[in-house]
């Protein structure tokens, strides 16, 4: 069938449309289908999409079936877990050629860390009353998919301890609060050479949204490089328009390209597929420019 009309995406950022690098579904944290979710990235008029679950390609396969039908254009991919100096750091893994045997077997890795680390989140939050942590998120999460910080949230607020998912992250579950452990992923130069191998891209997944001061940002981005990565999220979902233009100028000084996505999880709330702020006119490259997604960008003559 014939679906959207795929032209080439534009050379500034600045002039993208109908683009969602980042978005979850229910093979990891997000409440769609990864048919579900293509579905609605369509009905959006998204044209250029990446499902990025944590920690998994599960999803992957499913979208891309609803991609290949509706005539959207997908790229494999995934957020995987990592730190950098003891901080919590997401990279988005882009695949245009899939995983290698070694990215499948980090996602093992991190497949058992994620584990780990549940019990350990499940046993700091004992302390505050939450018993059967584990299962209590098992529950939550309402199938056999690796569990997440959300899953805590929901069973602490199930439990009563809070009133809703914000404050159970604002109090306990956010970065630097008693569950936030990090201890068990892996250093973001390993999950950066995962991605190398595989042919892939890596990107620093919302570099704003860690806490960071602009320095520290820099150093970040420094060690990134350093590790192989090349690219950042310009634009996370909705961004103050002042620090997404300093933003834009830290990746134009350190060369990296640009991405964007809107990080949706679920309808119902401040985002969907495709919201995110404009990006500005700057000088940073648009991720799709990149040599290794030229047949992502580029104009697509058959439905895909
Ligand atoms: P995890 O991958 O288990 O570490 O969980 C991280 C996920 O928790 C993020 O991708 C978000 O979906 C969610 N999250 C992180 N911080 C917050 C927050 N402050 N409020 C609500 N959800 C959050
Ligand atoms: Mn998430
Ligand atoms: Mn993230
Ligand atoms: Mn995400």
């Amino acid at each position: 069938m014939s679906g959207p009309v795929l032209q080439a995406l534009p050379e500034r950022l600045a002039d993208v449309r109908g683009v969602d690098l980042h978005m979850h579904s229910r093979a990891s944290d997000g409440a769609l289908t990864p048919g579900e979710l293509i579905e609605l990235c369509l009905a959006r008029g998204l044209t250029h999409v990446a499902l990025t679950d944590h920690d998994t390609l599960d999803g992957v396969a499913e979208a891309d079936r609803a991609c290949r039908r509706l005539g959207l254009r997908l790229i494999a991919a995934a957020e995987l877990s990592c730190q950098w100096r003891g901080i919590g750091i997401h990279v988005v893994a882009l695949l245009p050629e899939g995983a290698s045997a070694g990215f499948t077997a980090g996602l093992e890795t991190l497949h058992q860390a994620r584990e780990r680390r549940s019990r350990e989140i499940a046993h700091r939050l004992e302390k505050i009353g939450l018993d059967d942590g584990v299962a209590r998120a098992r529950l939550e999460a309402g199938s056999e998919r690796p569990l997440g910080r959300p899953d805590f949230a929901a069973a602490l607020v199930s439990a009563g301890l809070v009133p809703d998912r914000k404050t159970a992250f604002k109090r306990y579950l956010g970065a630097g609060k008693r569950g936030d452990v990090k201890m068990h992923w892996p250093e973001l130069s390993t999950v950066v050479g995962w991605i190398r191998e595989s042919g892939g891209v890596a990107v620093i997944a919302h570099p704003l949204r860690y806490g960071m001061t602009r320095r520290k940002r820099d150093l970040l981005f420094s060690a990134f490089i350093e590790a192989g990565g090349e690219a950042a999220e310009l634009i996370s979902g909705y961004q103050n328009p002042d620090t997404t233009f300093d933003l834009a100028r830290q990746l134009a000084f350190h060369g990296l390209y640009g991405s964007l996505g809107s990080d949706f999880h679920y309808p119902g709330g401040a985002l969907a597929p495709g919201t995110i702020s404009p990006a500005p006119a700057s000088h940073v490259k648009p991720i799709w420019l990149h040599p290794a997604l030229a047949s992502f960008g580029g104009e697509i003559r058959e439905t895909c």
